[in-house]
């Protein structure tokens, strides 16, 4: 295997609808047909990048939850287990479906692949263990709301688990997944965020919580010396007056620009607001390029020809 030192190193965080689209049941067969389309798209990047691969879970923490919540027979998993799975589940559908597109777009055996359990630090006094924030799972009548063991919140749909949101302090594995990148491994990390764990000392705790994965995965681009910072969603990109009859979609945006339209509200709160910030943290911090953009635009956002590109001052 040689190193490819070389080659620029790309992430491409992947959002939930690059595995269940707008009004489908969820199938495993749907989520698999679903991924052909990003992952054909990195594999054709993977020929000039370095390429990491994160994703979101919220979907498939939301079933599992929905599962465990429906049965009394076995006991219950805390949230950083359900994580967990998570990464493990999509992490095998993510590689199947990389592993048939190499194969399909001719590659020989010399591209490795890798999915990896990751944990992701928060501090423990982040103050959004005090307010949580994150609805997840599902959808509670108000009296059956009242009867669960964890907290909820009213959302537009109905009762919901809510959970704290705390902000990535660091990925436990950065050196392995910079190590394997090195030694040419297509890398996915960080699923849904990463498992949310605090230190104890020499050791790691889990905790209740779930971490946005697009903060995430700018702290990982951060930490690992990524290049091109790829924001996948079902959009196609940041957009001014979102909904409403003036919205204006936008093709570059400084950071300053960036920062104060999300002042003024414009990218929502656990949507496009997180992405818009990862996209700023990420240039702050010495990265080259982050674009937000559609899943069907990967490789032209990469190019420069679609989504929205955050760029330096
Ligand atoms: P993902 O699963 O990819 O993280 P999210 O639902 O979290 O997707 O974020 C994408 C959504 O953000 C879009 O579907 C859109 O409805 C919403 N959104 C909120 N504000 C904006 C905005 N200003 N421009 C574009 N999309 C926005
Ligand atoms: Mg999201």
């Amino acid at each position: 295997m040689e190193a490819e030192a070389t080659k620029e190193i790309l992430l491409v965080a992947l959002g939930g609808n690059a595995l269940i689209g707008k009004g489908q049941a969820g199938e495993v067969t749907e989520q698999l047909d679903n991924l052909k389309l990003p992952i054909r798209q990195i594999v054709h990047l993977s020929r000039e990048y370095s390429v990491i691969i994160t994703h979101g879970n919220g979907p498939q923490v939301g079933n599992l939850l929905l599962q465990q919540e429906s049965c009394e027979d076995v006991p219950r998993l805390p949230l950083e287990i359900l994580v967990a799975q998570t990464q493990g589940w999509i992490g095998y559908m993510i590689e199947s479906t990389l592993d048939n597109e190499l194969m399909a777009q001719g590659w020989d055996s010399e591209t490795y692949l890798v999915s990896l359990i990751s944990y992701v630090v928060v501090d423990e006094n982040d103050p959004a263990f005090l307010h949580p924030s994150k609805p997840i799972g599902p959808v509670y009548s108000e009296e059956k709301a009242a009867l669960l063991p964890f907290p909820t919140v009213k959302t537009a749909k109905g009762y919901r688990r809510v959970v704290a949101s705390p902000r990535p302090v660091t990925i436990v594995e950065k050196r392995e997944i910079k190590k394997l990148i090195g030694q040419g491994f297509i890398v996915v990390c960080c699923g849904g965020g990463g498992i949310p764990v605090v230190r104890e000392g020499r050791t790691f705790n889990g905790v209740d919580a779930v971490i946005d994965k697009d903060l995430a995965s700018a702290k990982l681009a951060e930490e690992v010396g990524v290049d091109v910072f790829i924001i996948a969603t079902d959009v196609a990109g940041a957009a001014l007056n979102y909904g409403q009859p003036d919205e204006r979609y936008l093709r570059r945006m400084s950071v300053t620009e960036a920062v104060s339209h999300l002042a003024a509200g414009h990218f929502h709160p656990g949507s496009m607001g997180p992405k818009v910030e990862a996209a700023v943290e990420f240039i702050r911090r010495g990265g080259k390029r982050a674009v937000i953009t559609s899943i069907e635009a990967i490789e032209q956002a990469v190019k420069g020809r679609a989504g929205t590109e955050v760029v330096r001052d």
